[in-house]
């Protein structure tokens, strides 16, 4: 039985033709911003997302952290939703690089304008200063919800009128684009700063970049040497994220409709707690109340199924390029043997 491995969607590797693209790839030494191959993926994914410019990174944690050290100073408050990937899985870089700590608005990832504000500190001396807001679209955590336009709307409007940056992770905005039918660049508008990635469902195996004004680009270039992320003859990786986001970014429906199905099998299981029609993008959150997350990891292991288990009685399985939907089928069925199995032993 070949294994299934919907731990992340970080797991994809490099398809022949864009391991072609990459060894035909022209390169030059990007510190001294003469790979053409990278100056030519800043340029359009910055004309994708409607910003004036992009700078590559070599992960979505050095994008993020560069739009923190941007937007704060240290001590500053910064806004966040629920499980949030910039306070969960960046190592703690937020208090240690940017010298910033987090607040958490609302609950579940997505939060309104009231929230938000009731997140923020008064004004006083003796309070940390709020200053910049961080939505996540699609949200990890949550299960690759995306933020309702409306909702984004609202919260960046009254952000603004209080005088806070906004920073969009959009790790996967490619997949909130999809899911909800709307240009990147209209998702894009309303923030200052953009991370995303092409590491993720577009199956590039290195880089993301942050977007935004010029001016803030060109401080964040100094960030990126300063944090250690300068890189030299990278244009082959560049190369990979340009046929990622050619060839890559239309799929992406088929990876939410897998998710959906996979949803669909595995909600039939006894004992889970899951709404297939709350599945919105490529990942699903799999609540197991009765048995222990970690154990059904090992039992669907078994079987050939790789998942991880974000909480104690919380599966997470993610769909992108190497799923076919027959191999999501075939993980459900798996998936629910196992926990059948657990539940009945239990
Ligand atoms: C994956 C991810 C990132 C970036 O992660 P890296 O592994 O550092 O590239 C950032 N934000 C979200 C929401 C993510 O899922």
């Amino acid at each position: 039985m070949p294994a299934i491995d919907l731990r992340s969607d970080t797991v994809t590797r490099p398809t022949p033709a864009m391991r072609e693209a990459m060894a035909r790839a022209e390169v030059g030494d990007d510190v001294y911003r003469e790979d053409p191959t990278v100056n030519a993926l800043e340029e359009q994914v910055a004309a994708l997302c409607g910003k004036e410019a992009a700078l590559f990174v070599p992960s979505g944690t050095l994008s993020n952290q560069i739009a923190l050290i941007l937007h704060t100073r240290r001590g500053d408050e910064v806004i966040i939703g629920e499980g949030a990937h910039c306070a969960w899985y960046e190592s703690g870089a937020g208090a240690a690089l940017a010298g910033v700590q987090f607040a958490v608005a609302g609950r579940g990832g997505l939060f309104s304008a009231a929230e938000m504000k009731a997140a923020c500190k008064p004004e006083a001396y003796y309070y940390p200063r709020t200053s910049l807001v961080v939505l996540e679209n699609t949200h990890n955590r949550s299960g690759g919800r995306c933020w309702p336009p409306a909702l984004v709307d609202e919260v960046t409007r009254a952000a603004r009128a209080a005088g806070l940056a906004l920073h969009l992770d959009g790790a996967r905005l490619w997949n909130a684009s999809e899911a909800q039918n709307r240009t990147p660049a209209e998702l894009c508008t309303p923030f200052d700063t953009v991370s995303v990635c092409f590491s993720k469902g577009l199956g590039a195996p290195v880089g993301s970049a942050l977007l935004g004004p010029l001016p803030l680009i060109r401080e964040a270039l100094r960030l990126r040497k300063m944090l250690g992320g300068g890189m030299r003859q990278v244009g082959m990786l560049a190369a990979a994220a340009i046929y990622a986001l050619n060839h890559h970014r239309t799929r992406l429906g088929e990876d939410h409709r897998n998710a959906r199905a996979f949803a669909e099998i595995v909600a039939q299981a006894p004992g889970v707690v899951l709404d297939p029609l709350g599945v919105e993008t490529n990942i699903v959150n799999v609540q197991v109340p009765t048995l222990d997350a970690q154990q059904v990891v090992l039992e669907a292991l078994k079987s050939g199924v790789l998942l991880n288990a974000t909480s104690p009685h919380t599966l997470r399985a993610v769909f992108h390029l190497d799923v076919s939907a027959e191999q999501a089928r075939e993980a459900a069925t798996r998936l629910a043997s196992a926990i059948a199995q657990l539940e009945g032993g239990a």
